[in-house]
C-alpha cells in the first residue's frame, strides 16, 4: 500500500540508488533527483528529475511547488554546492532534511600513512613532490588543479566520462566507472609504475580496492579530505538503514 508522502532524494551515488529501492519497498513515493553531469546514468528505482533546482532559493520554490515532506541529501561527500543549497532550501522551505554521507576513508588501515591534504591544489603541488608516475583518480572535475603542476609528469587519469579541459599530451585516460577488483588495480600500478596515487576522501566500497593495492605496494597516497557540510551535525547519517528510519519516522 503507497504511503502519502513525498520524499526527495539527491542523489548520484550508490547510497541514494539504495534508499530509493529501500523506499519504494515500503510504498513510499520517492523522487530521485540527478545533476545530469554524466552521461549514462545509473538511474534508481522511482521516479528521476533531471538537472539543476536554480541554487537554494530555486530548491525551496520546487519543494513547496511539489508538496515535498522530507528531503534526504545522499549526494557525493564532494558535492559541497548541492549539500549547502540543501541547507539553506530546506530552512526556507520548512522542510526536515537529513544528510546522508558513507563513512569516509580514515580508518582505513593504510590510512595513518597517508598524505591528507585540504584541496586538489595542494594534491598537485604534493604528489609532484612525492613522484614522477602519478595516477589521478579525483574525478573530470577538479582535473583543472593538476594539468600545470603535473604538466611534465606521466600521469593516469581514470574518470567515468571524457575530461572537458586539455591535458598534457603524454597522460594518458581511462574511461571506466567501477565497481573495480584488487587484483586489476594493483596490475594498473604496476603496469604503469605508479609511484602516487591521488584520490578524495569518497569513502565506500566501489573504489576501495584501489587504496588496498597501493598500500600493498608501498606506493604513496594523496588524499583529499571531505568539505564540511554545513548543517546541524544532528541531521547527518552514514548507512542507508539510518536513512530510511528517519525517513519512515518522518511518515509516521
Ligand atoms: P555540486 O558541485 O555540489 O553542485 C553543482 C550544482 O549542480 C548544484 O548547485 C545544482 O545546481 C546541481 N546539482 C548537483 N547535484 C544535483 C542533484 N543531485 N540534483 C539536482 N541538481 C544537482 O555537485 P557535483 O560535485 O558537480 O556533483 C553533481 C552530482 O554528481 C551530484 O548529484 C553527486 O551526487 C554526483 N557525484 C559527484 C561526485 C563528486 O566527486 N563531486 C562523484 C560522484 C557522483 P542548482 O544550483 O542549479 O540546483
Amino acid at each position: 500500500m503507497s504511503v502519502s508522502v513525498s520524499v526527495l532524494i539527491l542523489g548520484g551515488t550508490a547510497e541514494a540508488r539504495a534508499l530509493a529501492a529501500a523506499l519504494d519497498g515500503h510504498g513510499v513515493a520517492v523522487v530521485s533527483s540527478l545533476a545530469g553531469r554524466v552521461e549514462r546514468p545509473r538511474l534508481p528505482v522511482g521516479d528521476v528529475r533531471v538537472g539543476g533546482f536554480g541554487g537554494a532559493d530555486g530548491l525551496a520554490d520546487y519543494l513547496a511547488r511539489e508538496s515535498v515532506d522530507a528531503v534526504v541529501d545522499a549526494t557525493h561527500p564532494f558535492a559541497a554546492t548541492i549539500s549547502a543549497n540543501a541547507v539553506v532550501g530546506c530552512a526556507s522551505a520548512g522542510v526536515p532534511l537529513l544528510r546522508l554521507a558513507r563513512p569516509g576513508w580514515s580508518a582505513h588501515p593504510g590510512a595513518a600513512r597517508w598524505h591528507w591534504v585540504d584541496s586538489h591544489d595542494e594534491a598537485a603541488l604534493l604528489a609532484a613532490r612525492l613522484g614522477e608516475r602519478i595516477w589521478l583518480t579525483t574525478g573530470r572535475q577538479p582535473l583543472g588543479a593538476f594539468t600545470g603542476p603535473l604538466a611534465g609528469a606521466a600521469v593516469v587519469v581514470r574518470v567515468v566520462d571524457p575530461p572537458d579541459v586539455a591535458l598534457p599530451s603524454q597522460w594518458r585516460v581511462i574511461l571506466d566507472r567501477g565497481p573495480y577488483e584488487l587484483d586489476a588495480e594493483r596490475e594498473l600500478l604496476v603496469s604503469n609504475r605508479i609511484e602516487v596515487l591521488v584520490t578524495k576522501d569518497s569513502g565506500g566500497a566501489y573504489t576501495q580496492p584501489k587504496l588496498d593495492a597501493a598500500d600493498s605496494l608501498g606506493v604513496e597516497v594523496v588524499v583529499v579530505r571531505r568539505p564540511d557540510w554545513p548543517g546541524d551535525a544532528a541531521g547527518l547519517v552514514e548507512s542507508v538503514a539510518d536513512a530510511e528510519s528517519w525517513v519512515l519516522a518522518q511518515v509516521g
